[in-house]
């Protein structure tokens, strides 16, 4: 697929063919329709914050769920979804009690950093998917907990960007999510 990549930090980004892999466990691919470009976006082209190159952006996500991991009970193909940079667990002490802003286990989100194959890959080398989302893309494959879901798929490129734009976590913390239900869009 294409993506945008940054391969230095001097904010520019290049269009190129990467590879990136299928859904597992509680991950879910989806189709980019749309990405905000936000200003976080920029202080990571711009300034190292730790963060390994070559690496995707784009955390304000707007897309289609085409594929999903057989773990996945929140989601099912065709379903429209904006994406958050809050990455949690969903089963940590502060993740049942709602606060999944603070969950003690972000990282069981995200695929193991040595030894497992990358979400994302360029000629075989891991390519950095920021966020756990690297929405600058034309798909992302990320953890079911980053994706608040519209429920009746009410996609439309306008409103699922500026929602995503405007407050990617307050989105994702009003689906918070727990056993039980699917939650739902208030
Ligand atoms: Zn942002
Ligand atoms: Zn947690």
């Amino acid at each position: 697929m294409k993506a945008a990549i940054l391969n230095n930090l001097d904010g520019t980004f290049q269009i190129e063919e990467i590879e990136i892999d299928e859904p597992r466990d509680h991950e879910v691919l989806v189709e980019v329709k749309a990405s905000g470009l936000c200003h976080s976006d920029l202080h990571f082209a711009e300034t190292d914050f730790g963060v390994p190159l070559p690496a995707v952006l784009g955390h304000e996500l707007a897309g289609v769920v085409i594929a999903i991991g057989p773990e996945v009970r929140e989601f099912e193909i065709g379903d429209h979804v904006v994406g958050s940079l809050i990455q949690f667990c969903g089963h940590c002490k502060a993740c049942q009690a709602g606060r999944t802003w603070q969950c003690t286990r972000p990282e069981q989100t995200l695929r193991a950093d040595e030894g497992d194959h990358p979400r994302l890959c360029r000629h075989g080398a891991p390519v950095t998917q920021v966020f756990g989302t690297g929405a600058f893309a034309e798909k992302a494959l990320v953890h079911e907990t980053s994706l608040p879901r519209f429920p009746g798929n009410c996609l439309s490129r306008r409103l699922l960007c500026s929602v995503a734009a405007r407050s990617p976590g307050r989105a994702r913390q009003l689906t918070p999510l727990r056993s039980g239900p699917a939650t739902q869009w208030p």
